[in-house]
This record gives structure tokens, sequence and C-alpha cells, in this order.
């Protein structure tokens, strides 16, 4: 728990594990703190319990925002075929 790391993300969600995954491929050594009892709980929630992971049919018409070129951006930038791409990679089945 001393050891030095150049990122701490605060929160083992969905997001926070996807943001320290990436950090961690860019060569950074990495410290995720989750005050619950374990990480990403939610994502094992998503879904009925079966694990959503993407949405292939979204834009950015679907989100409310207070800066709506935010979600533009953020969509452009990491699709959803990327994540689909990711958990192919990794040999993980889903439909
Ligand atoms: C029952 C349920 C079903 C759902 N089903 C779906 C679904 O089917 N499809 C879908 O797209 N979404 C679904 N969601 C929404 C789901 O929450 C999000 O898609 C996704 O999990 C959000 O990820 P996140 O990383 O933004 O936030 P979260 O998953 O909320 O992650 C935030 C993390 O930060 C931790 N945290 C917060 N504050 C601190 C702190 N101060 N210190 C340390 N840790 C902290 C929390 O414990 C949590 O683990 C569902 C949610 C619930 C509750």
């Amino acid at each position: 728990m001393n050891d030095p790391v150049d990122v701490v993300v605060i929160g083992g969600g969905a997001a926070g594990l996807m943001c320290a995954l990436t950090a961690g491929q860019r060569g950074r050594r990495v410290r995720v703190i989750e005050h619950a009892n374990r990480v990403g709980k939610k994502i094992l929630m998503s879904g009925g319990g079966r694990c959503n992971f993407t949405n292939t049919g979204t834009t950015a018409a679907h989100f409310i925002s207070a800066n709506p070129h935010f979600c533009k951006s953020a969509l452009a930038r990491f699709k959803p075929a990327q994540f689909i791409d990711m958990v192919e990679r990794h040999g993980i089945g889903y439909h």
C-alpha cells in the first residue's frame, strides 16, 4: 500500500476500472481506492445480473449534459465497437 504510484483512481466502478487499466497499459503505476468490499459491483448488477458492457445504438443525442460537446468527443474517441474488440481480445463470451 505504500509503494509509490503515478495515478490514484478513487472508485473502482466501470469508469474507474477502465481508467485504471488504460493508465496501466500506458505504463503508469496505478492504485484504485474503493470503499465498497469489492470493485465493479454495479457492473455485475447491470443487465439484470448478466453484465451489460456497451450499447451499439448509442449516440450523443441520447445524453443530456450542460456541455453537449463532451459526449460527442467521448463517444468519438472510444466507440462501442472498440469495447467489443477488447472483450473479444480477452476471449470473453457475450451475446
Ligand atoms: C441494480 C443496477 C442495475 C444496473 N443496470 C444497468 C444496466 O443494465 N445497464 C447500464 O448501462 N447501467 C446499469 N446500471 C448503472 C450502472 O451503475 C452504470 O452503468 C455503471 O456501473 C456506472 O459506472 P461508474 O463507474 O460511473 O459508477 P459506479 O459503478 O457507481 O462506480 C463508482 C465507484 O466508486 C466508489 N466510490 C464512490 N465514492 C468513493 C469514495 N469516496 N472512496 C472510494 N470509493 C468510492 C463506489 O463504491 C463505486 O464502486 C445499473 C445500476 C444498478 C445499481
